[in-house]
């Protein structure tokens, strides 16, 4: 499961990475951040690093924090905006592919296929 999180574009997020996990650990610490399978409060559980393709020549690894629910010990990646779950493209670059308005993505025709299957 997903907790979406943050209006922030990349390269701040990249560069603020250290003061984002400190955040969210301070709103876990106080009970801010609910599981969304259970409700109850979550802790800190780590970090990944997770590839976002831009364009042909613009690829950023972010760190992906993780908290875990107190109570189910469900694990959830708290994810930028400019990040979709199980997607490799930035969301604005799928978000303009699907609606025809970005003709420079560099995705397979089969990808965008299903960029467009999943938003229909
Ligand atoms: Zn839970």
């Amino acid at each position: 499961m997903i907790l979406g999180l943050l209006n922030i574009c990349c390269a701040e997020y990249i560069s603020n990475e250290h003061e984002l996990y400190n955040n969210i650990r301070e709103k876990a610490k106080v009970g801010s951040i609910k599981c969304p399978d259970c409700g109850n409060s979550v802790g800190m559980h780590g970090t990944y690093k997770r590839k976002v393709i831009f364009t042909e020549f613009d690829v950023q690894t972010v760190n992906i924090i993780q908290v875990r629910c107190k109570k189910c010990k469900n694990v959830h990646a708290v994810i930028p905006d400019f990040i979709l779950p199980k997607k490799q493209y930035n969301s604005e670059t799928i978000r303009k592919t699907i609606e025809g308005k970005d003709f420079e993505c560099v995705a397979d025709d089969s990808t965008i296929r299903r960029w467009k299957q999943q938003v229909t």
